[in-house]
């Protein structure tokens, strides 16, 4: 329910929906491609009044809301920021979301809030992610936030992996007044918010931040254990945990086993480049410590966020000439794009209805360019979109000293086959009764996020996450 006075309501929405539109200040191509801090430049709180002014406040449910997967009262947030109450409008944020500064940064805006927003019709949506993003700031700079803690039920919750799913979870149970334990098989928290997305799009100091509020508020962070290798689930009841929440995500890199070359010296999977590439090494496990070895031609295999991501890596790690090879055209792609733009302008080159074929090594046995083959649109797959059928002679070479394999994730099966009675599917993701809840087949262990829809947001992941607090809250409410 939006919170906005009904007097205020009596606005003109025709003179606001006229208002003028200042883009986002971005940094230029050429400067923010010499490092890897932040593309967007943040508001300044005069700004940002003028960026909310431009709302026309939609009867409720107003398109942005409904569009927006945690259902942040966007018109409410938009009105106290067009007063200047920045913090007044991170408090609307906080009732929906655990992660507010993060989706301001990484959520696909431009397919949610901002691409449902009205004013797309004749002019350009309000930049309402920014904007969460600008409020929440404001209000750790001026006086922080903390989570409000619940009375002390003495129930024990292990969340299963640090990421937006197991934060989420963790957010709300500690509102609950539970005792929150996160098992985490990595260094450091985070999930792909710290070991996927690169800092240019989220910087790791706007996380770290983020994750003082968590252990202000009591949640217990245990490192470098992979549940299922180190401890199973039946171990942690056995310790005394009530219930577990399970968030491991869908961390592993999809392969190309069929194509010739893979195993070559400069043909790279994706997380591993990203996270070698980005991550500080204190912050990483020891194996994964090494230099990224980039070259000066790159391909990026994949069309999705990951692509993206990677085509932007290998131009700040100096690589001249970077092209990303996708089977299917432009229209297909599943990655974000303002993603694909920012890339765009940064340098990448598309190269589409283009399928490797084969990895092909040079004299001294590295990588040294990818034999192709253009593809067509053929009938639609089960899932509607059209699938790519080869064009029979079609193939070519793309020189290449580095190749990058951004092709999509599956799920660690592990945790299905050491925990009885948990069913899974389709190569080990969780399977839940009840997504509104994450319950799985197993008495009190739920899931949510990655781990249970395949590779999706940041956002979807957080709000399953949410809606399997609440299950667990009542789950043990009534527990004997
Ligand atoms: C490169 C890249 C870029 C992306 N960019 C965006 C973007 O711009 N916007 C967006 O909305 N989404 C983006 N995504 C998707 C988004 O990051 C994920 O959807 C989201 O992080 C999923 O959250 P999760 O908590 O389910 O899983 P994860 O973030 O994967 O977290 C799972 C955690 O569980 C841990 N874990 C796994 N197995 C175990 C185990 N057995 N025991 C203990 N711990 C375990 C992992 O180490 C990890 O820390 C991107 C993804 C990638 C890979």
């Amino acid at each position: 329910m939006q919170a906005v006075p009904s007097e205020f309501l009596a606005i003109d929405r025709k003179e606001r929906a006229n208002r003028p539109y200042f883009d986002l200040d971005l940094r230029a191509p050429e400067e923010r491609t010499c490092d890897f801090n932040a593309v967007v430049i943040e508001f300044e709180p005069e700004r940002a009044m003028v960026e909310a002014a431009r709302c026309i406040h939609c009867p409720d449910p107003a398109p942005c809301m409904v569009a927006c997967p945690t259902k942040n009262d966007i018109p409410s947030a938009m009105w106290l920021i067009e007063q200047g109450r920045f913090v007044e409008a991170a408090g609307i944020y906080h009732q929906t979301s655990a992660l507010p500064e993060v989706c301001g940064r990484v959520c696909p805006h431009e397919a949610l809030c901002q691409g449902s927003c009205v004013l797309n019709k004749h002019h350009q949506p309000v930049l309402c992610g920014e904007l969460e993003a600008f409020t929440v700031d404001y209000e750790r700079r001026t006086q922080g936030y903390a989570i409000p803690k619940g009375e002390p039920t003495g129930k024990k919750v292990a969340i299963i992996g640090a990421g937006p799913a197991g934060l989420g979870c963790a957010d709300l149970l500690i509102q609950k007044g539970h005792e929150v334990t996160v098992f985490e098989s990595k260094p450091a928290p985070g999930g792909l918010l710290v070991y996927g997305i690169p800092n240019f799009k989220l910087a790791k100091d706007v996380w770290e931040e983020k994750w003082e509020e968590f252990e202000k508020a009591g949640v217990k962070f245990v490192p470098n254990t992979y549940i299922g290798k180190d401890k199973t689930i039946d171990g942690l009841f056995a310790e005394g945990f009530d219930a577990v929440f399970i968030g491991v995500g869908s961390e592993i890199d999809a392969k190309m086993d069929d194509t010739p070359g893979t195993d070559l010296d400069g043909v790279h999977e994706a997380t591993d480049f990203l996270i070698r590439g980005n991550v500080e090494p204190e912050l990483l496990p020891e194996n994964m410590r090494g230099p990224v070895g980039i070259g000066k031609r790159v391909v990026v295999i994949g069309g999705g966020d990951t692509a993206s991501d990677c085509l932007r890596t290998a131009i700040r790690l100096g690589a001249e000439e970077v092209t990303c090879l996708y089977r299917r055209t432009e229209k297909e792609m599943p990655g974000g794009k303002k993603d694909r733009k920012m890339a765009r302008d940064e340098g990448a080159k598309y190269r589409f209805l283009t399928q490797p074929v084969k990895f092909i090594a040079g004299a001294d046995g590295k990588l040294a360019a990818v034999e192709c083959i253009e593809m067509k649109l053929g009938e639609p797959d089960a899932k509607g979109r059209r699938k790519p059928v080869p064009v029979e002679g079609s193939n070519f070479s793309v020189a290449a000293d580095t190749a990058i394999l951004a092709l999509g994730y599956w799920p660690d099966p592990i945790l299905g086959k050491t925990t009885p009675e948990l069913e899974v599917h389709d190569w080990g993701l969780i399977t839940v009764k009840d997504k509104a809840k994450g319950n799985t087949s197993r008495e009190g262990v739920f899931s949510g996020g990655d781990c249970v829809t395949g590779p999706d947001l940041v956002v979807t992941a957080m709000v399953a996450g949410k809606k399997a607090a609440l299950a667990i809250d009542e789950y043990l409410k009534n527990k004997k």
